[in-house]
């Protein structure tokens, strides 16, 4: 929304297709059969940031179409009764069909999350795959959903689309609550919910993190999180000569080269597109921009990509076939290809710790990106010396958290510049330190501390455990069929990223090296481009 309002900053090409895409927009919106009526209920004489937010939103929206309505109303009103509405501001939409409340307000990410929602709800088509609608089919008890999100986490609008589908789908038994922990810390502390997305319905947790479609709709359906959905036999079937697997810098890119010289492509991926630099705060190494965010930077070779290729998003490979053609199974689909790029990343290293497990999601972090703004003047800890590391404490300390570097060394392998940037803020950090433990019975209290030069034990009092300890490489399919890894544990390939197995290619962080966005998306070309001579003359045929 903010480009609506911002479209003088921007250069005449870009505000051309930024017309364009509104007007598309309307033109989808003109041919919904729906009236979207949304109920505002806010706290009167209370001026409040997320009610402000709303408004100026749905405004933004209404500009669009004039399906849209608002009305608004004070919580004390009968309709908040009658709509079970008791927090401010809550967001009522379509109350005659649905039952989906938004807690708090549309803002940044969660733009895409509303923009997905009034679509739904105009349309009354809730969009959800085949797969999916058969799962929810089998549910006969109602289902409360609850999704926590927050503006500035890039997995939090696959989560929210996920229970808005299931809603729009089965209005008679499943309702929505979409619940802003920066709006309602409150209620996220109710739920000990402290890491976003997490999805509960009927109070049980349901998913922590972003799911596949058919993997929520599935927990949703047991009420309790299920990590794997096996499709029907009937799932659509999708030829291609090359399928990528993964959708960050190395994916996007070679989906970009190999389209462009001319290769049926399909790019899969389970999560958020972008990979690790979808929720690195701030990027200033990439030639070209000075300074960008990690998700402005992703957002941008996104629409690039999609320029060319079909992107199948939030939709999990679960097993690969090797063979004339290979086969790629999701949890949606099956594609049959002839050759298979694996670019699927890394991983968060784990601190193995107690607690670590435990108390994940519960104070316990892994991306400051999106959790940051529930510790704001709360006391935490970032582990770890590399630039992630420092960048990510960098990115808590300007948020206004109470931010210590622990690091188990004496030295930072992070790059000057970010250590200097972390010394002139004056960032404490704790050096030879190594964390034992992590303490808390419902949530994060304190942690076990120890020095690795004194010997010293010590249990200090936190609020959160930051963890940035590195990534290992995101080996699990390639092991399944029988790809040889490097004794790091990467994938192993030669100099024009071929695996050992015919047709079977590797880019970007899981092939190990520097680990940079300019070094993956490099990766990615090459492969593609090798990709493309291996089809014209295939060397496993000669
Ligand atoms: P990294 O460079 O591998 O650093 C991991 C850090 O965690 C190291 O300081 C390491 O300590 C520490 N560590 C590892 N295991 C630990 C354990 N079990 N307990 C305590 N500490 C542990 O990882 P990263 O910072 O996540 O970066 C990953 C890659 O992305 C790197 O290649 C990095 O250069 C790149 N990256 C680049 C940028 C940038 O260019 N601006 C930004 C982000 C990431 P030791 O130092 O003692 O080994």
């Amino acid at each position: 929304m903010m480009e609506m309002a911002d479209m003088e900053a921007h250069p005449a090409s870009e505000r051309a297709d930024g017309q364009a895409f509104l007007n598309q927009l309307k033109a989808t919106f003109a041919k919904m059969p729906n009236e979207i009526p949304l109920l505002l209920f806010t706290e009167k004489g209370r001026e409040d940031v997320f009610a402000q937010a709303n408004r100026q939103v749905i405004r933004a929206f209404r500009e669009l179409t004039d399906k849209i309505s608002l009305r608004e109303y004070d919580i004390d009103h009968d309709l908040a009764r009658k709509y079970n509405v008791s927090a401010a501001p809550t967001l009522v939409i379509a109350p005659d069909r649905y039952n989906i409340h938004w807690i708090g307000a549309p803002m940044g990410e969660e733009a895409r999350t509303f923009l997905e929602l009034l679509m739904l709800v105009g349309s009354g088509n809730s969009n959800a795959s085949d797969q999916s609608l058969k799962v929810l089919e089998r549910i006969d008890e109602p289902r409360h959903i609850k999704v926590f999100i927050s503006p500035t986490c890039p997995y939090c609008p696959q989560q929210a689309v996920n229970g808005a589908k299931a809603a729009v789908a089965r209005p008679d038994l499943i309702t929505l609550e979409l619940i802003d922990i920066q709006c309602r810390p409150d209620i996220a502390q109710q739920y000990g919910a402290h890491s976003v997305p997490v999805a509960y319905a009927n109070e049980a947790l349901i998913g922590q993190g972003a799911q596949a479609e058919e993997v929520f709709m599935s927990s949703l359906q047991k009420l309790e999180p299920q990590t794997i959905f096996i499709p029907d036999v009937d799932a659509e079937v999708v030829e291609a000569d090359l399928t990528i697997v993964g959708g960050g810098p190395a994916g996007l890119t070679a989906a970009i080269y190999a389209v462009r010289s001319g290769l049926k492509t399909a790019l899969v991926e389970a999560d958020a597109l972008g990979g690790q630099v979808a929720t690195t705060p701030i990027v200033e190494n990439y030639p070209g921009f000075t300074q960008v965010g990690g998700k402005t930077l992703v957002d941008i070779m996104v629409n690039h990509a999609l320029e060319y290729v079909q992107i199948f998003q939030g939709e999990k490979v679960i097993a690969i076939k090797p063979g004339t053609p290979h086969e790629v199974q999701t949890t949606r689909r099956r594609f049959l290809t002839k050759t298979i790029l694996l670019a699927t990343g890394a991983n968060h290293r784990r601190l193995g710790v107690p607690g670590e497990a435990r108390l994940s999601g519960r104070g316990v972090s892994y991306c400051a990106t999106c959790d940051g703004p529930l510790f704001r003047d709360k006391k935490v800890i970032m582990v770890g010396g590399g630039n992630s590391a420092v960048t990510e404490a960098l990115h808590l300390y300007h948020m206004g958290v109470d931010v210590t570097l622990v690091h188990r060394r004496d030295k930072l392998r992070a790059q000057e510049f970010l250590v200097k940037n972390l010394k002139e803020a004056g960032i404490p950090v704790l050096w030879n330190t190594e964390v034992k433990d992590i303490l808390g019975d419902e949530r994060v209290s304190a942690v076990e501390l120890f020095n690795n030069q004194t010997n010293e034990t010590s249990t200090v009092p936190m609020d959160g455990v930051f963890l940035s300890i590195g990534y290992t490489p995101a080996v699990e399919l390639a092991k399944e069929i029988g790809v040889e890894l490097t004794e790091e544990g990467y994938i192993a390939r030669d100099a024009k990223h071929r695996t050992n197995i015919p047709g079977i290619y590797a880019a970007g962080d899981v092939e190990g090296g520097y680990k940079q966005i300019v070094t993956a998306t490099g990766m990615g070309a090459e492969a593609a481009m090798t990709i493309f001579e291996d089809i014209i003359n295939p060397y496993w045929q000669q």
